[in-house]
């Protein structure tokens, strides 16, 4: 089976550099992910766009609008991504910024932090930026749940507040990142009622294969995510994504084998990414 790694990362930040040290042990790099894809049959991955102006800064708030993948020279060919967006930076040039970047045949979307920038998805501040979205028919991918820092405020990325952005622009596609874990259940009433929200299963665990059973293993800790899943009932609403460099590829794979049924493995990771992403079919 094919496979879209729907989220990961390809950006200088240094929180990512030691979780691949520390936590995930792996090679954080140009080489690394190319491997890693490759003998995980993984054809494309979607990397989320981000930049550190300073060292351990993000969430960032001089980080420019647009924000790409900064991690080595070059972006490995099987690696396209989502613009990332800094709420502080939308001024008339930034915004012509975004519009420019959008253009890029290897920008596929735009992704928006909530939590790590005190704004709702909602908020007139991000107004602009769905405008672009739909002029261009791109997907905006939302930041939710837990923040990978604590400096980030929770209640800006809990997944119910994604409720109202989901009605405000019924025409664009938007993925809940992380299936706002660990308020999955709420995720899935989002991801249930509104027709243009898909959630993507990235960055549910970090660490090493190792841990990656140790948790799969453990009755309780998926218990919430099972829930979710089973409510929603719409399995193809769901992609695959590992929020690499968090975890090793393969282990993740399996993992979220498991817990989807396997009728809908096509879907959830190969079809469903390009139902939302239409633009990297020129990729497959
Ligand atoms: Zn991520």
């Amino acid at each position: 089976m094919k496979i879209i790694d729907a989220h990961m990362h390809f950006s200088n930040i240094e929180s990512f550099k030691e979780t691949a040290i520390e936590k995930s042990k792996l090679d954080y790099s140009y080489d690394g992910i190319v491997k890693e894809y490759e003998e995980s049959n993984v054809v494309l991955g979607i990397g989320m766009g981000l930049v550190e102006k300073e060292k351990e800064g993000f969430p960032d708030p001089s980080s420019p609008t647009p924000m790409g993948l900064d991690l080595d020279q070059r972006i490995p060919s099987s690696v396209v991504y989502c613009v990332g967006v800094n709420p502080y930076q939308l001024q008339k040039q930034d915004l012509e910024e975004l519009d420019k970047s959008l253009h890029d045949p290897k920008v596929v979307g735009i992704k928006i932090y909530l939590g790590y920038y005190p704004f709702y998805a909602y908020d007139e501040v991000y107004q602009p930026v769905y405008k672009l979205a739909k002029k261009y028919k791109l997907p905006v991918v939302f930041h939710t749940g837990d923040t990978y820092s604590e400096r980030g405020l929770l209640k800006y990325a809990h997944p119910l507040t994604l409720d109202e952005v989901a009605v405000q622009h019924r025409d664009i596609n938007f993925m809940m990142a992380h299936f706002g874990d660990p308020w999955t259940l709420d995720g899935a009433e989002v991801v249930y009622k509104n027709r243009n929200m898909f959630a993507d299963l990235s960055g549910l665990i970090v660490g090493t294969a190792t841990d990656i059973k140790r948790y799969q293993d453990s009755p309780r800790f998926f218990n919430h995510l099972k829930h979710a899943l089973t409510f929603t009932d719409n399995y193809p609403k769901f992609l695959f994504g590992t929020d690499w460099p968090l975890v090793p590829v393969q282990p993740y794979i399996d993992f979220v084998k498991e817990i989807i049924p396997k009728r809908y493995h096509e879907d959830v990771f190969y079809n469903t990414a390009l139902k939302v992403f239409p633009k990297i079919k020129i990729y497959l």
